[in-house]
């Protein structure tokens, strides 16, 4: 069934209020439920029924208003209760009795069992899976639940907002009673009942109130979280002191789950997180996993105001909560380095991702607006697209607004919808209330699918002194449907380093950054009486989420690049030239190599930036610029530069290699990461160069390094290169932290990954699957293995011997009958088979009938399989 977004239509009830008693146990678990409608004032009709949601939950006892009612169908889970005589006029009282069966349910949505803990997970559509209920996220109501277990498998009970009453029972049993004062849709409940250990520290908010904040763990991780717990602080005083929102409960609660699908999940005062996710200490985690914790624990904080205090009216506008919150956790993570090189080098990591992942999904059959129309699976819409280009659109309206301005339209959007379920509309129009600028052709971001192209043609008269610069935007996808033209603010500058007198004509002075906002197709700038060509330089900071087509040849890279001032640009100059270089299998140049050479020296220089400078681009952006592509010639293809350019550069690498290997204790400023990320850039080079010389470098940091970020970029590139000694290094990880489950993770991820020796190279992924430590039904084991292999490992999974296409679809599969939602993230690989060459879309087809043939999939599954089947036919295959 596939659902649009022009179809909403308000609910008939509102319900006031939800009290829940939840007798947990992993076998059955009861749950009384008891529901406070009214009819919605706002709805258009009379309702004659109402309709509630309940999914693989026994129904045992229904009232209505007290009384036993038989006038009701439960089919295709919905629960539908006709009205007798005017019943449902007034406000009335729906009470359930109902239940669920937790350690059966491997889905885990809903309420299920991790180790021995009982946890939810709500969002988009969990909680029809503990109650009945209208499971709509328009639905907001305040929420009273009492939990009751055995004490001695469950002392700890927790739920969302404030702890109310606790009690001890008869037959040794407990209860625990939790009241949230804010009305919430049903996706933001939760529970969690188990063993816990807590970490906790009391501070106090720029108002003088005083707020507890708990992280729980099971005891032996505890001391794992106290990164996490500093963070949640600095996320609480960040969300103060930049955008004026308050903590709004007395406790914030952080729960860590071994068994959860995603990174975290931002319940009301009660956030739950995969334990991988908030773990970290110096033997445990790479310094990514840092940024990663601080901006995840950012992120589901800051939901408790962009999603929880305001929601989204329908899942359609999902993009309204995590576009706008992850653009917050992007400046959180970014206002916590000081320095402004540090700064830009996070916004570069941050667009190398989106370009790398989103530009992809745009570009291929998933391609959606960051506001979809239609889906049949909401699931299959927390997309790269929805979160990364989301934060995109909010970041263009920061940049055209302004800070002050922008926090003007946030001040507005609270004051006008909080504890309100509203649309992208609500929140553009806010913004656009506030500053006064006309945002109504910027809304079309909302709509409009696909990467938007900006081709840039420049015309320098010298006799006439006249230069002209031509601006022309396109988009691929709207070719049919010709999509009225987007509003797309981009930074610029014109850059003349030998001005004579200074030019400043049509209120653009040159030299100086200034944001261009382009709303027609085509735009024209034209200087007259200018003596010199001036130097480009567009698109500053990544302003806006478009490719930007200019035809350069190397050496009129280099030349802009000798005047770039801005950063961002100075890293993508670099990319455009690795791409021109290895698209067109060019040779480096001479030039080109001197500069490279000056950079990655040049001790004035931030040493994270010049860590990201021999980065070469990956797959995935590379392939974006062929309709079709042979995916293993151009891995090959990039291997070949990048050894070319190890053995260039060795007697470098050498050198820094040695000179960041400063013997320094292990910390974690900022310096020192950007030292270890060097250090490590320099021995992957070495490693590049000649794997048998260097070899004995690697080992050595690898028993030598005080923590586990060296340790691992020691042992990384020895095991995908299979050195000499890789085994027995590997071997020894494993012995080591066979306990720790974050890092057998890696160690099985490692090994999906590894450059294939020969064609069996699928026995030995079927060995890890066999392995006693690999368990399918734990996410991040299944994906340290099955999406490593299917995502990460080209080589192996494109084998045109078929076993690579042939494990995957059998693997999508077996995940489907445990965990439709990992299911259908592993088959999304799938939807880039269009873009590959002949010979492997050939052979991919061939391969996967299992997967066509199957008649018994998840909708989650079938939604995914449904568009690969699309691409096979549009290929006549
Ligand atoms: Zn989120």
């Amino acid at each position: 069934m596939t659902f649009y977004r022009q179809q909403y239509r308000a609910p008939d009830f509102l319900c006031q209020k939800i009290e829940l008693e939840i007798n947990l146990d992993k076998k059955s678990t009861l749950v009384r439920n008891r529901m406070y409608f009214y009819p919605n004032p706002n709805s258009t009709q009379r309702a004659e029924e109402i309709v509630l949601n309940g999914e693989d939950i026994s129904l045992e006892a229904l009232r209505v208003n007290g009384k036993i009612i038989k006038s009701f169908s439960l089919q295709n889970n919905e629960l539908r209760i006709k009205s007798a005589s005017k019943l449902f006029l007034d406000p009335f009282q729906i009470e359930i009795l109902s239940r669920c069966h937790p350690e059966q349910n491997s889905s885990l949505k809903g309420l299920y069992v991790s180790n021995n803990l009982m946890v939810t997970q709500c969002e988009a559509e969990g909680f029809r899976k503990i109650t009945f209920s209208i499971d709509r996220p328009d639905i907001m109501s305040v929420f009273t639940v009492k939990l009751i277990a055995l004490k001695k498998d469950y002392p700890i009970l927790l739920s969302n907002g404030n702890l109310i009453d606790e009690e001890n029972l008869a037959n040794k049993m407990h209860s625990a009673t939790w009241h949230d004062p804010f009305p919430k849709p049903s996706y933001l409940f939760a529970l969690v009942a188990g063993n816990l250990a807590c970490n906790e520290k009391e501070i106090i908010c720029s108002n003088g109130e005083k707020k507890l904040l708990q992280v729980w763990a099971d005891k032996g991780n505890i001391k794992k979280t106290t990164f996490c717990l500093d963070t949640l602080e600095n996320a609480i005083h960040w969300d103060e002191s930049r955008f004026g929102l308050k903590l709004d409960l007395d406790r914030f609660m952080i729960v860590a789950v071994d068994d959860f699908n995603m990174g975290a999940m931002e319940n009301k005062g009660l956030n739950i997180f995969n334990s991988s996710a908030i773990y970290t200490d110096q033997n445990l985690s790479l310094d990514q996993d840092y940024v990663y914790t601080e901006r995840i624990v950012g992120h589901e904080y800051f939901h408790n105001w962009t999603g929880n205090r305001v929601s989204c009216r329908d899942w359609f506008q999902l993009t309204l909560k995590e576009g706008l919150t992850v653009f917050r956790d992007q400046e959180f993570s970014s206002d916590r380095l000081s320095k402004q090189s540090g700064k830009d080098v996070r916004r570069i990591n941050f667009v190398n991702s989106l370009r790398s992942s989103q530009f992809s999904e745009d570009a291929g059959p998933m391609a959606h607006p960051i506001r979809p129309d239609s889906y049949e699976a909401i699931d299959n819409f927390y997309t790269s697209t929805v979160y990364s280009k989301g934060a995109e659109v909010v970041r263009m309206i920061h940049t055209i607004l302004g800070e002050d301005k922008f926090k003007h339209g946030m001040d507005l959007y609270f004051k006008r919808h909080d504890g309100c379920a509203v649309t992208c509309d609500d929140f553009v129009g806010a913004m656009q209330d506030a500053s006064q600028i006309d945002l109504s052709q910027f809304m079309l971001w909302y709509s409009t699918p696909g990467t938007p192209i900006l081709s840039i043609q420049e015309n320098f008269d010298s006799k006439k002194n006249i230069y002209s610069l031509t601006l022309i935007q396109s988009n691929k996808l709207n070719h049919v449907s010709k999509k009225p033209d987007l509003h797309i603010p981009v930074k610029i500058k014109f850059i003349s380093p030998n001005l004579k007198k200074p030019v400043c004509q049509n209120g653009i002075s040159f030299n100086k950054e200034y944001i261009l906002n382009i709303t027609k197709k085509k735009t024209k700038i034209e200087f007259q009486q200018i003596n010199a060509k001036p130097i480009l330089s567009i698109n500053r900071g990544f302003s806006a989420p478009i490719i930007i087509e200019y035809e350069q040849t190397q050496k009129d890279l280099l030349e802009q690049l000798a005047y770039e001032d801005d950063t961002f640009n100075t890293w993508d100059i670099i990319q455009r030239t690795y791409c021109l270089i290895i698209l067109n299998k060019q040779k480096f140049g001479k030039k080109f190599l001197a500069i490279l050479k000056k950079i990655l020296l040049r001790e004035d220089l931030d040493v994270g930036f010049r860590s990201t400078l021999f980065n070469l681009p990956t797959e995935s952006f590379l392939a974006q610029k062929f309709d079709e592509y042979d995916p293993e010639a151009l891995l090959k293809n990039i291997h070949f530069y990048k050894k070319q350019l190890a053995q260039l550069f060795e007697l470098e690498w050498l050198k820094l290699f040695d000179a960041m290997n400063d013997g320094k204790k292990y910390d974690l400023t900022p310096d020192q990461i950007n030292r270890r990320a060097l250090k490590n850039k320099c021995l992957d080079m070495l490693l590049w160069c000649d794997i048998d010389q260097y070899e004995h470098l690697a080992i050595k940091q690898y028993f030598s390094a005080d923590n586990m970020n060296d340790r691992w970029f020691a042992l990384c590139p020895l095991v995908l290169q299979s050195s000499k000694n890789f085994e027995g290094v590997l071997d020894d990880f494993y012995h080591q932290y066979k306990n720790i489950d974050m890092l057998i993770d890696k160690w099985f991820s490692v090994q999906a990954t590894q450059l294939p020796k020969g064609p069996d190279y699928i026995d030995q992924i079927k060995k890890l699957q066999a392995h006693p430590d690999f368990n399918i039904k734990n996410p991040n084991r299944a994906n340290s293995l099955l999406s490593s292999f299917s995502y990460i490992n080209t080589f192996a999974f494109h084998n045109l011997n078929g076993s690579g296409y042939q494990f995957w679809a059998k693997s999508v599969l077996t995940l489907d009958k445990i965990n439709p939602q990992g299911a259908s993230f592993l088959a999304k690989r799938g939807l880039d088979s269009g873009h590959w060459d002949k010979l492997h879309k050939q052979c991919f087809y061939n391969h996967i009938d299992e997967l066509f043939k199957n008649k018994n999939m998840s909708k989650n599954l079938l939604e995914i399989v449904r568009l690969i089947q699309n691409i096979k036919r549009k290929n006549s295959l």
